[in-house]
């Protein structure tokens, strides 16, 4: 058997190309989106993240800037940009990249973001929104796992749900919205006491710890649908998920690294991003 593939390429286009007409559509209305990357760190896969989040922009006609702190920047300029950028009506979209010098956390200094600009749900209050079932941006990385998901109508209620993982940018968001639709929901993390029996449960397994390989076959019960989120660089450069090989053999189905939950994730962005726009636009008959 070999498993169905979740691949998130068609899915991604879809989703680009509606923000393509809507980005079109303000700018007729003499609009145009913009979002701002706040980054500070000198790490080469985030760079090379951050550029991929430009390019995605730049096909869809997003404006994007970059502003580039350095990795000795302070909380207080990491804040002070941020809240510059909140303050900015030229600006409908914030991102925050991680990883943030060290000592710095994260949360508290996304704090900092204007709830309405949080296109990657990391203001705590936009967290706390989820947790509450309120409308807010979620995570990117956890809403393109519930599209990807939604996209192979994999079913989710009554199905348990394992997620390895417990960060706030992919399991702990992914546990809200996967408990949202009904599932039943187990999410386990580095100290979880035999991961093979615990994993073995799920109809839906998501894999998020960043651990090249660390999903095998024997982690998998036959026939479940397995996403792999993880994205590790291995020492050729190249990607690796956290599901092994072996993996396909078992599962019913199963997202690819690359080209799986990582597209979506950037399509989500930039959906976020002229929802966030078209919300601050004025309305008709108001004047700019
Ligand atoms: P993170 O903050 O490092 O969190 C990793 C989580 O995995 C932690 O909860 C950790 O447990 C758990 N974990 C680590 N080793 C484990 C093990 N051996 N067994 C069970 N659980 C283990 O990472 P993240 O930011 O959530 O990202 C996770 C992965 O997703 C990374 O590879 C990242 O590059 C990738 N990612 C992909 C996308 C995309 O668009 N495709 C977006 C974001 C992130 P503890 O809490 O106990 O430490």
């Amino acid at each position: 058997m070999s498993a169905l593939t979740l691949s998130g390429t068609e899915l991604a286009a879809r989703l680009r190309a509606d923000v393509t007409s809507r980005v079109a559509a303000l700018c007729e209305a003499g609009r145009h989106t913009r979002v701002a990357i706040v980054t500070a760190t000198a790490d080469p896969s985030s760079a090379w993240y951050v550029q991929s989040i430009v390019k995605a922009c730049s096909r869809v006609d997003i404006d994007c800037d970059v502003a580039d702190l350095g990795p000795d920047a302070t909380a207080a300029q990491i804040g002070s940009a941020l809240r510059r950028l909140s303050a900015d009506r030229g600006v409908q979209g914030i991102i925050l990249q991680t990883p943030l010098p060290a000592g710095i956390d994260v949360t508290q200094a996304a704090s900092d973001i204007d709830v309405s600009k949080d296109i990657d749900g990391a203001n705590p209050l936009s967290l706390g929104r989820l947790m509450a079932g309120l409308p807010t941006f979620a995570p990117a990385t956890a809403e393109a796992v519930m599209r990807l998901l939604d996209h192979y109508r994999v079913a989710l209620t009554g199905q348990q749900a394992v997620i390895v993982g417990r960060s706030l940018v992919v399991g702990k968001p992914l546990a809200q919205l996967l408990l949202q639709r009904d599932a039943t929901v187990t999410v386990a993390h580095s100290r979880t006491a035999d991961l093979p029996s615990v994993t073995s449960r799920a109809d839906v397994l998501i894999a998020a710890a960043g651990r090249t390989g660390l999903i095998g076959a024997g982690h998998v019960r036959p026939g479940a649908s397995v996403v792999d989120v993880g994205t590790s660089v291995t020492k050729d450069g190249s990607l690796a998920g956290d599901v092994a090989p072996d993996v396909a053999e078992v599962a019913g189905a199963l997202s690819p690294v690359p080209g799986g939950v990582g597209p979506v994730t950037t399509a989500v962005l930039l959906r976020h991003a002229v929802d966030a726009a078209e919300s601050m636009a004025p309305r008709k008959g108001t004047l700019p």
